[in-house]
């Protein structure tokens, strides 16, 4: 039996990012004991590296801003398959939230009026993204860091011990959730540091873990993003849905190699940024698709005019929602029109004096003069798509951020529905705040309901320990296997066969391939002790990149049709019959290193009469199939 230190708690917060520390403030606001949990260093989620600001209609910079118009961007970007409710929610809350930041004294950007300045986004009507310079993610983790650390200032001065009612554990990564009698139980890890395993009793877990893009080798996303949170939740009995959506931004670094994938944020193109192809022409114009025909401008000229005069002009392409973008940067690389390293141009230097590009965008500017020697007020960024973000993750009831586990609660990019088929840039940064929140107050309210608490039973703790240390164990048959190997294998073939351009053939390739990579797994050995040992925690994270990489590829191969961050080559239309269907992925079996994976389609609840007449008859049509259309006032009137 491993030694295992135990910790007992109301809420355990897996996720240290915007959308997990927003879940704590608000659980230990309703007097309840958090632990949070986090992979890396406290103050590292990736919620740091989001540059380009937080959506939310304050109406700062356009007053005809408000939640209506954030809620039908949303819808349209989403490509209508959001979950409606959360999209709803999202937009109505998010100024609230972005307020509130301030009052625990975050200081974002400001209109020489004294407002808070919002900056244009691909999608937003207006613009809408509150910023601090191309900083903000680390201005939200930093501000919700010093509110937490006010409320343990509270806590020390009520108690005399700061940790008495949140207490943060760093670098520990959680492995396993455990359950009593079909409610969650705790959650189960061990330090990176020194392999000592740690369980959390609680009788309620928020997970907040964020996204799967390291199952990709091209991605803009960091180490930790392994796709922990969906796997966690789809062992311990929850559900995901829209697995096949993942987002790849259209503008990451394509050169030099090392920096592959490193995102360039859309605000780029939101100061005024343009793309252009080997030819020097400024091919989004070109690539406006049906569904949009009549909203983005036409000519270089009105897209121009449109930076300075957006009442009377109609906004450029450059900002279409990003899988629109993402696909046209493609083409044309296909066409033979990219630049010498497989991307396009972004220029934003011959559109603004280089200190309004250094004040703007600092942070892009320091990132090519140091990574690639380019000089971005001087010259053009080559930029290609990269896989940033993944709509799909925990099916969650919207008003709670329950799963359908008791116990279970997730908030941020690990959970799925708001955004439907296609995230707007900068409504991640909101919906952390709306969601995190709200999620802290489900898993409050329903630990203050409880009439008893659950308890761990000895033999969970032992199977955890016994699963986390089978890498060191050599294989009883069979070859050693390396995880390094395994996990490029799997990045490739995901990226490859599985990426922005997807089809029938290549995603059945890519199952037979991860169905390979299914067998070799259990012979993954690692060298050396539990002592700081990446190996080995690759070989734990392996598993989860496994099996989200496995709900993405059935996901992909169902939906036969393209819409937002799925695109089917062999499937190229909007199918009006696929857009009230969820694919719900689900474990199959109980097979301990990682289950099987069944996805079975779902209706999606349709969209509240009020909500839906925010919408003109002609725009849904292009969505919505005439029988789902029957009761709207255009049709009844
Ligand atoms: P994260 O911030 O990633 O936090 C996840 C946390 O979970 C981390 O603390 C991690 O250590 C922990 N964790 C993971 N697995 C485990 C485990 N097994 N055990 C313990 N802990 C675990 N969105 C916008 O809205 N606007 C932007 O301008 C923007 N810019 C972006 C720029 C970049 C470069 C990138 C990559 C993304 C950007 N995004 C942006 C997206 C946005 O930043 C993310 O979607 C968001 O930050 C995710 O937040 P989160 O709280 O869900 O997760």
């Amino acid at each position: 039996m491993s030694q295992v230190e135990r910790h007992s708690y109301d809420v355990v917060v897996v996720g240290a990012g915007g959308a997990g520390l927003r879940a704590v403030i608000e659980a230990r606001q309703r007097g309840l004991r958090v632990a949070v949990v986090c992979k890396s260093l406290f103050g590292k989620a990736h919620t740091v590296m989001a540059e380009g600001g937080c959506a939310a209609s304050m109406g700062n910079a356009n007053s005809n801003d408000n939640w209506q118009v954030h809620f039908r961007d949303t819808m349209r970007g989403g490509k209508f398959l959001n979950n409606w409710r959360m999209a709803e929610l999202h937009a109505r809350e998010a100024p609230d939230r972005v307020w509130e930041l301030e009052t625990y004294g975050a200081l974002f950007d400001r209109t020489e009026d004294g407002r808070i300045s919002q900056r244009n986004f691909g999608g937003h009507t207006y613009p809408r993204l509150a910023h601090v310079g191309d900083r903000t993610g680390l201005e939200l983790i930093r501000t919700m860091q010093q509110k937490i650390v006010s409320l343990q200032q509270e806590d020390f001065a009520e108690t005399g011990d700061y940790e008495a009612r949140i207490k943060v554990f760093a670098e520990v990564t959680i492995t396993e959730l455990v359950k009593d009698d079909g409610r969650i139980a705790g959650a189960f890890g061990y330090y990176r540091e020194t392999g000592r395993f740690v369980l959390f009793e609680a009788p309620a877990v928020v997970l907040a873990t964020g996204g799967i893009g390291k199952s990709f080798k091209v991605t803009s996303n960091s180490w930790e993003y392994t796709g922990d949170g969906h796997a966690l939740a789809m062992r311990a009995g929850a559900t995901l849905i829209n697995m096949e959506f993942v987002q790849f931004h259209p503008t990451g670094m394509v050169w030099p190699p090392s920096v592959k994938g490193i995102l360039v944020t859309e605000g780029v193109r939101g100061d005024g940024g343009v793309l252009k192809n080997s030819e020097g022409k400024r091919f989004m114009f070109e690539y406006v698709p049906e569904v949009f025909k009549g909203q983005y401008a036409e000519t270089e000229e009105e897209a121009d005019r449109w930076y300075t005069d957006q009442e009377n002009n109609r906004r450029t392409p450059d900002l279409l929602p990003r899988d629109e973008v993402a696909r046209a940067i493609n083409s044309e690389v296909k066409a033979g029109r990219g630049s010498p390293h497989g991307g396009v141009y972004l220029d934003i230097a011959s559109r603004l004096p280089a200190e309004e590009i250094k004040k703007r965008l600092p942070s892009m500017y320091h990132q090519f003069k140091e990574l690639a020697d380019v000089d971005i007020t001087a010259e053009p960024m080559e930029v290609g798509p990269t896989c940033h973000y993944v709509m799909g993750g925990i099916e969650v009831d919207p008003d709670t951020a329950a799963a359908s586990v008791p116990g279970l609660f997730a908030a941020g990019e690990c959970s799925g529905g708001m955004h439907g088929s296609n995230r707007l840039g900068g409504n991640s940064l909101s919906d952390l705040l709306v969601f995190g929140r709200r999620a802290g107050l489900g898993a409050a309210s329903y630990v203050e309901s409880l009439e008893s608490r659950p308890t761990v039973s000895q033999s969970d703790v032992d199977a955890a320990a016994e699963m986390a240390l089978s890498p060191f164990d050599p294989p009883a048959e069979g070859v050693e296997e390396n995880p390094y190997t395994l996990q490029n294998e799997l990045q490739q073939s995901m990226n490859d066969l599985v990426g922005i351009i997807r089809k029938s053939e290549e995603i059945e390739r890519a199952l037979e391939k991860l169905a390979e990579i299914r067998s070799r797994i259990r012979n993954v050995t690692v060298e050396g002790h539990r002592q700081f040992n990446p190996g080995w925690h690759l070989a734990i994270d392996l598993r989860n990149m496994l099996m989200v990489s496995e709900c993405v590829a059935r996901a992909a191969l169902i939906r036969t049709e393209s819409r937002g961050g799925h695109t089917r080559d062999d499937h190229p239309g909007l199918d009006a019959q696929w857009r009230n269907k969820l694919l719900v992925c689900s474990a199959k079996d109980d097979d301990p290193v990682v289950p099987g994976v069944e996805v079975t389609p779902k209706e999606q609840l349709p969209m509240r009469q009020d909500l839906i007449e925010l919408f003109e008859l002609p725009e849904l049509e292009k969505y919505y199939t005439e029988d789902e259309l029957g009761s709207h006032p255009g049709r009844t009137a």
